[in-house]
């Protein structure tokens, strides 16, 4: 083993074998894999090496996509084969739901240039001969599905990787590691010291024990997970006889299974709802390559349903069972990229579909380790989703949670149960006792909407309008024709200060500064132009500095502001939750805040985008002139202590204005009608601000800021796509997100977030079109739940579209 290194990749299953193939590949070869056993024992020796490019996300499903198209590559380039068996598989429906699920899977698909196929039970039979057709409602066809070596997999990335110059080191534990002050680290292992540059947390079954080495703890959890392998079966002779082919890969949502042939046998495995963690709190470093005792009543349930559905099982024979151990994050993506503080550590770990994932994975890595940049659009698996908020028995929960609904539906407005509720702010018992339906965000609950009844404070979970639609209408009415008032904690608010405040904030956003006691709107650039966040901008005092944003990505937008951060003159804060707020939004508003403000709040003395410290009644706070609903508004941000008594005065004064609570649902539908974008919808790391409409935001005169070389090329070459704003022609359901934009029978575009606009009273889509195909005033459809519907541009806000009431 050498004594220093540029990397060091701990782990060699399938995950680190794939970040060092592509770390080479990418021109990096001084670089080493340290593994503690031998190559593949951790998860990756015993799974049942299916793949699929399915994913929730979209840009996770692209990299799934890149993973499955890369074997062959892997295969040539090391003479190892990989056993691939491109089947193709089909995911079978057994409800009108489950079919309405994979009709707009089949659509996200493809945009990304998918190929997948919607068909019937009937076709779905003729190429899996061995499903009783009467149990299905249909069924999505996919070429690009089927299983592999895990064994042949992993080693054909590691010998790639060592031709490409890398070394791999096997039974060799790393036990410990102590960082540098220049951010290198001293890695201590069985074999001896190596000093590395960089260190990639590829651990596997023990990820979490090596984040703990340093003081990381990374939110993963093992789950126990089982397959069976059948005797031969007459029925897969049969089939392989009569098509010349393997029986292709199955999966049915209904019966939690999946299924595929092995040898002249069926492999079939089970999400069971009954379902087990391992080694909740440590990871023995003894375990072998072992498997876990097999517990066949465990998986009965979806063994019953199985038999049902493909009735060849009930006469096979079982030969063996494995039961292994494998991780999952909470919401059952992957963890990547660099620690938020903790300078060269990576992690790229929680990969629970390894051979589906695990090439994207070693992708976006390499090139945000080489490159500075992922390369794509990997907030789905981005390591900063997650925070220090987290604790193990909360992703414990989370994670048990997410096990059992793998195969579930999630309905667009469905919130998750487990471990809620987590993070309240001093408000939620008044929020609950006034019938709210919360949301979990980062674990933070937030009112979604406000039922008139206890008993009717429930979503009904469906993928149409449902039963919150008429009163969200009516929040929204009160919002436009009076006063609301609603919760919004839930933002990210950073705290910037110090003699070098303003010259950082200069170089790291691209708009202007605002004097004092104004606010801007600015987007932040990356260093090739694209968008990684978009804030209001406070300026309290010549060196004081507010930042509101995205609370979703408060630790991704921490991570990269002290990555960036001078050695000094500059004080970084995240508030959390010691700063809460509470937004009046409406005609009505100013009147309201007037009759508790002792200062005069008119248009002229503090106008639209003012920021000053007031007292409302007895309360300290900070207002904002400004509110995402477009209307006349001020955000009100006071600390935690003070947030009951604030609530408490807004609403007594409010009462004869007729004040109203709202929800964030009423707040989207609020801003879709202004065209207002928000973050990691509209504005995410894949495109630039000319693309996202933002280019008033941006200060080209500014001479220096992160991203403005890229941006001024990007303005030379023009937009590849546009933002826009559609009015569809829905039926009972509006858009998601992610459905494909249609014209002239082509997909043109895709869906990022939208829904019904209720004031404007107008189903809303806010997508993305390529520049070659906008045109104001063309024809487009947008496909919602697999039929296509008429839309059009709307070439200006439905509401307001002039800012008179935003700015009134
Ligand atoms: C029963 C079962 C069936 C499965 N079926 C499928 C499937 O069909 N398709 C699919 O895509 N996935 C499947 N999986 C999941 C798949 O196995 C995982 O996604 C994959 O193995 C994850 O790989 P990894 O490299 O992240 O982790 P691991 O395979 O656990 O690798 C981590 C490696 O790191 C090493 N290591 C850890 N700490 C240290 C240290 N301190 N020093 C040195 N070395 C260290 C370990 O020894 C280990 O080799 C299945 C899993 C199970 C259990």
């Amino acid at each position: 083993m050498k004594s220093h290194t540029r990397v060091l990749v701990i782990g060699g299953g399938v995950v680190g074998c794939s970040v060092l193939y592509h770390l080479a590949k990418a021109g990096w070869t001084d670089i080493t894999l340290i593994e503690r056993a031998e190559l593949t024992a951790g998860s990756t020796w015993h799974a049942a090496g299916g793949f699929h490019t399915l994913n929730g996300d979209p840009n996770v499903a692209k990299l799934q996509q890149y993973t499955v198209e890369l074997y062959r590559e892997i295969e040539e380039l090391s003479g190892q084969s990989c056993g691939l068996h491109l089947t193709g598989g089909v995911m079978l429906a057994g409800t009108k739901e489950r079919m309405d699920w994979l009709k707009m899977a089949h659509a996200k698909g493809r945009y990304l240039g998918m190929h997948t196929e919607i068909i019937s039970a009937a076709e779905a039979k003729k190429l899996m001969p061995l499903i009783d057709e009467k149990q299905f409602a249909g069924a999505m066809y996919d070429p690009l599905e089927g299983h592999l070596d895990p064994y042949g997999t992993t080693h054909a990335y590691a010998k790639s990787a060592k031709i490409l110059g890398a070394e791999i080191v096997l039974r060799n534990r790393v036990v410990d590691m102590a960082q540098r002050e220049d951010g290198s680290w001293d890695v201590v292992t069985e074999q001896g010291s190596i000093h590395a540059e960089h260190v990639v947390n590829c651990g596997g079954l023990w990820a979490r024990e090596c984040g703990r080495m340093v003081g990381l703890e990374l939110p993963v959890l093992a789950m126990e997970h089982m397959y069976f392998l059948t005797e031969d079966m007459p029925e897969v002779a049969e089939i392989n006889a009569s098509t010349g082919k393997e029986v292709i890969t199955a999966l049915d949502f209904e019966g939690e299974i999946y299924m595929r042939q092995e040898r002249g046998g069926m492999l079939l495995g089970t999400y069971e709802q009954a379902c087990v963690p391992w080694s909740e709190k440590v990871t023995p470093w003894d375990f072998g390559q072992n498997l876990l005792d097999p517990d066949l009543d465990r998986i009965a349930p979806s063994l019953e349903v199985g038999f049902r559905h493909f009735p060849a099982f009930e006469n096979a024979g079982i030969r063996r069972v494995i039961n292994g151990p494998f991780t999952f994050a909470p919401d059952g993506n992957p963890l990547v990229g660099p620690i938020r503080g903790l300078r060269n550590y990576w992690v790229a770990c929680g990969v629970m579909a390894g051979f589906s994932q695990g090439g994207g994975v070693g992708l976006a890595l390499s090139n945000w380790m080489v490159h500075g940049d992922p390369g794509f659009d990997v907030w789905g698996m981005d390591v900063a989703r997650y925070g220090d908020w987290t604790t193990l028995s909360h992703t414990n929960a989370k994670v048990r949670e997410n096990y059992a609904r793998r195969f579930r539906i999630r309905f667009p407005n469905e919130e998750l149960p487990a471990a809620r509720p987590f993070r309240t702010t001093p408000v939620y018992d008044r929020l609950e006792s006034r019938n709210a339906v919360f949301g979990d965000m980062n674990g933070l609950e937030h009112a979604l909407w406000f039922a008139p009844s206890k008993a009717e404070a429930r979503d009904e979970f469906s993928f149409r309008r449902a039963n919150d639609f008429p009163h969200v209408a009516a929040e929204c009415a009160a919002v436009r024709e009076g006063v609301g008032l609603l919760e919004i904690s839930n933002f990210a608010k950073y705290e910037i200060s110090g003699k070098g405040a303003e010259a950082w904030l200069d170089t790291i956003l691209p708009n202007r500064l605002p004097a004092r006691g104004r606010m801007v709107l600015t987007p932040m650039l990356n260093e090739n132009g694209m968008l990684i966040g978009d804030f209001t901008l406070a300026r309290e005092a010549d060196d004081r500095f507010m930042i509101f944003g995205s609370g979703l990505a408060e630790q991704y937008h921490m991570r990269w502001f002290q990555a960036h951060l001078p050695e000094a003159g500059v004080t970084l804060r995240a508030h959390g939750l010691d700063l809460v707020g509470l937004q009046v939004a409406g005609p009505k508003s100013r009147e309201l805040l007037a009759r508790l403000v002792d200062a005069d709040l008119s248009k002229e003395t503090f106008p639209f985008m003012a920021v000053g410290r007031f007292n409302v009644g007895t309360v300290p706070a900070l207002i904002g002139r400004v509110t995402y609903t477009g209307d006349l508004g001020y955000e009100i941000w006071v600390k935690s202590e003070h947030q009951r008594a604030l609530f408490d005065l807004l609403m007594k004064e409010g009462a004869g204005l007729g004040i109203r609570l709202f929800g964030g649902r009423a707040l989207n539908a609020l801003r879709l009608e202004k065209s207002f974008g928000s973050w990691s919808r509209e504005y995410r790391p894949i495109y630039t601000p000319w693309e996202a409409g933002l280019e008033r935001f941006v200060s080209t005169q500014k001479s220096e800021f992160i991203g403005r070389d890229a941006l001024l090329r990007a303005r030379d070459e023009g937009p590849r796509r546009r933002l826009a704003t559609f009015v569809v022609d829905a039926l009972d359901a509006d858009v998601i997100g992610d459905e494909p934009i249609w014209r002239d029978g082509k997909v043109v575009g895709w869906v990022t977030s939208g829904g019904y606009a209720h004031h404007a009273k107008a189903s809303v889509a806010l997508g993305y079109v390529e520049a070659a195909a906008f045109d104001a005033t063309a024809p487009y459809e947008i496909e919602i739940i697999g039929e296509r519907r008429p839309a059009r541009i709307a070439p200006e806000p439905l509401f307001d579209p002039k800012g008179l009431r935003m700015r009134g």
